[in-house]
C-alpha cells in the first residue's frame, strides 16, 4: 500500500477537454483515483470530482497532461491550435478521441514543434467501459509520450497497446472497427437468412457460437433478442454502440483506405449499408446491431 507521500508523488495535474459520454466518467475516474483534474466543455458539461475552467487553454494551462476526448478530426485540430501554445513545455496532450490518422499526425507535429509530447489514444469499450474504467486504449506516439500516458489509461482503462508512432492508435482503431462492421452485417445476415428458413435463433446461436462462424458479433453482442448474453437487441436496440458512430468510424476507414490505396471492398459496402439506414432507413439513434430488423424486413435484392 502506498504511503500519503508517494500519492502527492503521483497526483498529477491533469487537463482534460470534451465532458461528453465518454469524457465525463473517465476524467471522474482520475479524479477519483487522487488525480487533480481540471475540465472543460463547449456544452458546459461537468464531471464528478472535476474542477471547470473557462475555456480550453484555461484547462490546459500549466497541466502535466492534457486529454481530449472529442467528437472529430476538424474539432481535435481546432482546440489543439487552442491548447498547444497554452501548454508547459514538456507536458503531454493525449487525444482519445476517435478522428482521421491525418489530424492525429498532424497535431503530433505541431505539438512535437511545441515541445509537447502527444499519444493518439481512441478507446474501445463504450460508455460503460468509460464508466466502469474498463477501457482499451489504442495508442500511437513516442516511448516517453505513451510512458507518461500509461498509469493513466490503467486508472480509465484494463488494457493499453502501444501500437507504434503517432497515427498508430487510430490506424488500430479503424481496422478493428471495420472488421466489427462487417461481420456484425454478416451477423445479421445470417440470421436474417436462418429465421426465413425457419431455424430458431436460439438453435442458430448454440451452433454458430461454438463453430467457425463465432465471433464478437455473434458470442458477446449477439442481435438476435432473447439469445446469447444479453446485448441492446434485448434492449429495443438502445445503444450500445449507435449505428452513426459505426457509420463515422466505417467512414473514416474508407478515407484511410482511400488516402493509402488499400483495397477494402467489404469496408466500402459496409460503410454504404450504415449510410443508407443511418440517413434514410431511420437508424440514427438505434444499436448497430439493428441491422438485423433491417434485414430481416427486406426480401431477396431488396
Ligand atoms: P459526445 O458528443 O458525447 O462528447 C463530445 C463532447 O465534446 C461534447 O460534450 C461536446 O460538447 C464537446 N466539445 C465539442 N467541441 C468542443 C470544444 N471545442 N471544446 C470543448 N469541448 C468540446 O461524444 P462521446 O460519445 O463522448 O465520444 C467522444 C469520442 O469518443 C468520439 O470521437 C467518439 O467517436 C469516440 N468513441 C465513442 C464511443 C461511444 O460509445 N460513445 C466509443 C468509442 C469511441
Amino acid at each position: 500500500m502506498r504511503s500519503t507521500s508517494d500519492e502527492r508523488t503521483f497526483s498529477m495535474d491533469i487537463g482534460f477537454i470534451g465532458l461528453g459520454n465518454m469524457g465525463a466518467p473517465m476524467a471522474a475516474n482520475l479524479a477519483a483515483a487522487g488525480h487533480n483534474v481540471t475540465g472543460f466543455d463547449v456544452a458546459g458539461a461537468t464531471a464528478e470530482g472535476v474542477a471547470l475552467a473557462a475555456s480550453g487553454a484555461e484547462a490546459a494551462a500549466g497541466r502535466d497532461v492534457v486529454i481530449t476526448m472529442l467528437p472529430d478530426g476538424p474539432i481535435l485540430r481546432r482546440v489543439a491550435a487552442e491548447i498547444l501554445p497554452a501548454m508547459k513545455p514538456g507536458a503531454t496532450l493525449v487525444d482519445c478521441s476517435t478522428v482521421d490518422v491525418e489530424s492525429a499526425r498532424a497535431v503530433a507535429e505541431q505539438a512535437a514543434a511545441a515541445g509537447i509530447g502527444f499519444v493518439d489514444a481512441p478507446v474501445s469499450g463504450g460508455i460503460g467501459g468509460a464508466q466502469g474504467g474498463t477501457l482499451t486504449f489504442m495508442a500511437g506516439g513516442s516511448d516517453a509520450a505513451f510512458a507518461k500516458a500509461a498509469p493513466l489509461f490503467d486508472i480509465m482503462g484494463q488494457k493499453a497497446v502501444h501500437c507504434g508512432p503517432a497515427g498508430a492508435g487510430q490506424a488500430a482503431k479503424i481496422c478493428n472497427n471495420m472488421i466489427l462492421g462487417i461481420s456484425m452485417i454478416g451477423v445479421c445476415e445470417a440470421f436474417a437468412l436462418a429465421e426465413k428458413l425457419n431455424l430458431d435463433a436460439q438453435k442458430m446461436f448454440d451452433v454458430v457460437s461454438t463453430s467457425s462462424g463465432s465471433c464478437w458479433s455473434v458470442n458477446t453482442y449477439c442481435p438476435a433478442p432473447g439469445v446469447g448474453p444479453k446485448s441492446p437487441a434485448d434492449n429495443d436496440y438502445k445503444p450500445g454502440f449507435a449505428a452513426e458512430l459505426m457509420l463515422k468510424d466505417l467512414r473514416l476507414a474508407q478515407a484511410a483506405a482511400a488516402a493509402s490505396e488499400a483495397d477494402t471492398p467489404l469496408g466500402a459496402h459496409a460503410a454504404r449499408l450504415y449510410e443508407t439506414f443511418v440517413e434514410t432507413e431511420g437508424g440514427r439513434g438505434k444499436d448497430f446491431s439493428a441491422m438485423l430488423p433491417r434485414l430481416a424486413a427486406r426480401g431477396h435484392g431488396d
